[in-house]
């Protein structure tokens, strides 16, 4: 969560928690200017990749969990499309090209205010060059997968659906929380 600033950015009037006038949540807000400190979550956009049944996972060099394999995702930038960021994502994460294919799953995680949106994407090109956010990338056959050392369980769930689907060829469209701890099936 972000540190609450303790004075309004346009007067310098001391903010005040409370629900503002025809609000329904308590906020920060200004009694000099009106102005209201909304807080609001964040996204995560990503991709799941799959090239001749293997799959795309990158192995994070940064906290938290370093040395644990995830989709390739991040945060959406301001100006950008979740779909835009998702590729902007995989190609510094992992220096691959890809192309969307369609939304796959979306997931709620409250407690910490984050969204997380992930698409199907499909390889266009593989340059073997990465950000300092990845100590490693690689195309895993699903028994190489290591799943032990999955980043965060709704990852685990979500490769384990897919490869599901793969081999039936037909793909749903999920969404879920992290109260649940589940993804959920909504085709
Ligand atoms: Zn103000």
């Amino acid at each position: 969560m972000p540190t609450a600033p303790r004075y309004c950015p346009h007067c310098t009037t001391e903010l005040a928690r409370g629900v503002p006038n025809g609000d329904t949540h308590e906020r920060l807000h200004c009694a000099g200017c009106g102005y209201i400190h909304y807080i609001n979550p964040k996204i995560i956009a990503g991709c799941i990749i799959e090239r001749d049944g293997k799959y795309l996972l990158c192995q994070r060099a940064i906290p938290p969990r370093p040395g644990t394999w995830t989709l390739p995702a991040g945060f959406m930038e301001a100006g950008e499309t979740t779909e835009q960021a998702a590729l902007r994502e995989v190609w510094e994460e992992s220096g691959v090209r890809a192309d969307i294919v369609s939304p796959y799953s979306i997931f709620s995680v409250p407690q910490i205010s984050e969204v997380y949106i992930i698409f199907r994407a499909v390889v266009t090109e593989e340059t073997g060059q990465y950000g300092p956010e990845t100590l490693d990338y690689r195309f895993f056959e699903p028994d190489q997968i290591p799943w032990d050392e999955i980043y965060y369980p709704a990852i685990r769930q979500i490769l384990e659906r897919y490869i599901l689907e793969r081999q039936a060829g037909v793909y749903g469209i999920y969404m879920g929380n992290d109260d649940t701890g589940k993804v959920h099936f909504i085709r």
